[in-house]
Order: structure tokens, then sequence, then C-alpha cells
């Protein structure tokens, strides 16, 4: 599923955006969104993490990876 964020107000939204789509928040047009990409080798090394950490059953390891998704995502 590809995401779009709004590069004014943070919201994101999921899914395929068309030309007359506005911002649910900002209520500005599509152009100001920008494209979340998710890297393949990222994406497969979070799942083996999710996976790892299944084992160990540990809520505040689960907590802290979403949390380091999150930054990753922003950071591109
Ligand atoms: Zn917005």
């Amino acid at each position: 599923m590809e995401k779009w964020k709004c590069s004014i107000c943070g919201y994101v939204h999921e899914g395929p955006i068309s030309e007359d789509f506005k911002c649910p928040l900002c209520k500005q047009p599509a152009s100001v969104f920008e494209k979340i990409e998710e890297a393949p080798a990222a994406k497969q090394r979070i799942l083996m993490q999710e996976q790892k950490q299944k084992k160990i059953c540990g809520k505040l390891l689960q907590v802290n990876l979403r949390l380091e998704t999150n930054i990753h995502i922003l950071h591109q």
C-alpha cells in the first residue's frame, strides 16, 4: 500500500491519491503530498526483527521497533 504524507500538516494518507485530492486536515491540494517510499530491504529487515521479537514476547520491544520504523520513514 502506498502512503502519502502532507508536507504542510504531516497527515498521512494510505493508498493512491488523485489530482483533485485535498488534505482532510489543512485542505491543501495533492501537490503538497510527498510519497513515502519504503525500501524493500528495510521492510524485510523490519519483518525479521518483528519475528524475532515475537519469540521474545516483549511488548516494549515491539513499541520501540514501531518508533524506530516511524523515524526511519520520516527521515527519508
Ligand atoms: Zn495537510
